[in-house]
């Protein structure tokens, strides 16, 4: 069932497809399975990058032995938990292929779509954004709030975002080298990138299977800091409520005032006026100063300049080495390229 590396296809292009996981040792074989069989029958040659984000259970030997087995499976180890996005960019930094797809290993992104792909790829698009017209996982409150937060998003931001795009997306190596270099941002949200970089782009669609083992990495709360670190990413508009605010509050004191004015004669009265006031004016100042805190909180963020992810050991990485060390740091191959 394994291809063997020197038999190359005829095409001569190389797919790379990165996967990033994190305690997936019920959804790792059947992933692997069937997502090899897939692609295995296409015209290109593959790679298959798996990006271990910390994992907490047997997902790693999983892997370490699936590279053994094959030597198409190359595996990236981080040293701990660094989250979804910095394992899809790690991915990114270490792949070869002509056409790169990042994909989940619950196999909610249907391993029957690396074909179609493919096939956009030969046709000359650029970047691929796989569009969900189900999801049979995602409850009402994950719909909800999904539907708010794009709403949201595009109303306040220059950008514009495909509504049901997923992490589920492929480009080619031009655009990522552009991400690679580029959109190094430590706070970020790596759909947007891909779906704003411009170069010719186009959509497919499928349909989200149910997660095939496991359970959902993503909790609400998880999701809310994301949405709000995203909004706050891709606009000043929040920051610009300060203004707004400043100029609502002016307006409502002059009101009153000139109502104090008219009406002094009959003093002292005004208690509920002045109660009214006082938590309005503290609740509108809260507000824009806790805005001004998350926008700082990225600013430092940023400044600091930690890596995005820190590689322990890979596997099958740097052609034929089949098991080595990495130096701490987000080391970036895919830079030297
Ligand atoms: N994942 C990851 N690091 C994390 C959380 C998730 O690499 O900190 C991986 C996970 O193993 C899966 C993918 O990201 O392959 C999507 O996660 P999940 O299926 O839990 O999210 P959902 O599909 O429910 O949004
Ligand atoms: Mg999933």
């Amino acid at each position: 069932m394994v291809q063997d590396e020197g038999e190359e296809k005829e095409t001569g292009k190389l797919l790379s497809v990165v996967v990033s996981v994190y305690n997936e040792e019920q959804a790792l074989q059947d992933f692997y399975r069937e997502t090899s069989q897939v692609l295995q029958a296409l015209s290109w040659d593959y790679e298959l990058i798996f990006v271990n984000d910390g994992s907490r259970d047997g997902s790693l030997s999983i892997l370490q032995e699936l590279s053994r087995q094959d030597s198409q499976v190359r595996v990236i180890n981080f040293s701990r938990n660094f989250g979804h996005e910095a394992a899809m960019i790690a991915g990114l930094d270490y792949s070869r292929g002509d056409g790169i797809v990042c994909m989940d290993a619950d196999l909610q992104h249907p391993p029957e779509c690396l074909s179609r792909i493919v096939r956009c790829f030969e046709e000359g698009y650029q970047v691929i954004s796989m569009v969900r017209t189900k999801n049979e996982d995602a409850g009402l409150i994950k719909n909800l709030t999904s539907s708010a937060f794009y709403w949201l998003i595009n109303a306040i931001s220059d950008v514009h975002f495909e509504p049901n795009a997923s992490d589920f997306f492929a480009i080619d190596q031009a655009v990522a080298q552009v991400l690679r270099t580029s959109y190094r941002e430590k706070v970020r949200f790596l759909r947007g990138y891909v779906q704003n970089v411009g170069f010719r782009k186009t959509t497919l669609s499928y349909e989200a299977r149910p997660r095939v083992a496991g359970e959902s990495k993503y909790s609400l709360k998880k999701l809310f800091a994301f949405s709000v670190n995203t909004i706050l990413c891709f606009s000043n508009m929040p920051l610009k409520l300060g203004i707004y605010a400043g100029m609502f509050s002016a307006f409502l004191g002059i009101a009153v005032m000139v109502y104090t004015l008219f009406t002094r004669a009959g003093a002292p009265s005004g208690y509920a006026t002045i109660v009214f006031l006082i938590c309005f004016m503290f609740a509108m100042l809260f507000v824009v100063v806790g805005i001004i805190g998350e926008y700082i909180a990225i600013l430092f963020t940023e400044l600091k300049d930690r890596p995005v992810y820190i590689v322990a050991d890979t596997c099958n990485i740097d052609h034929g080495k089949a098991c080595s060390r990495i130096d701490s740091n987000a080391s970036r191959p895919g830079n030297q390229m």
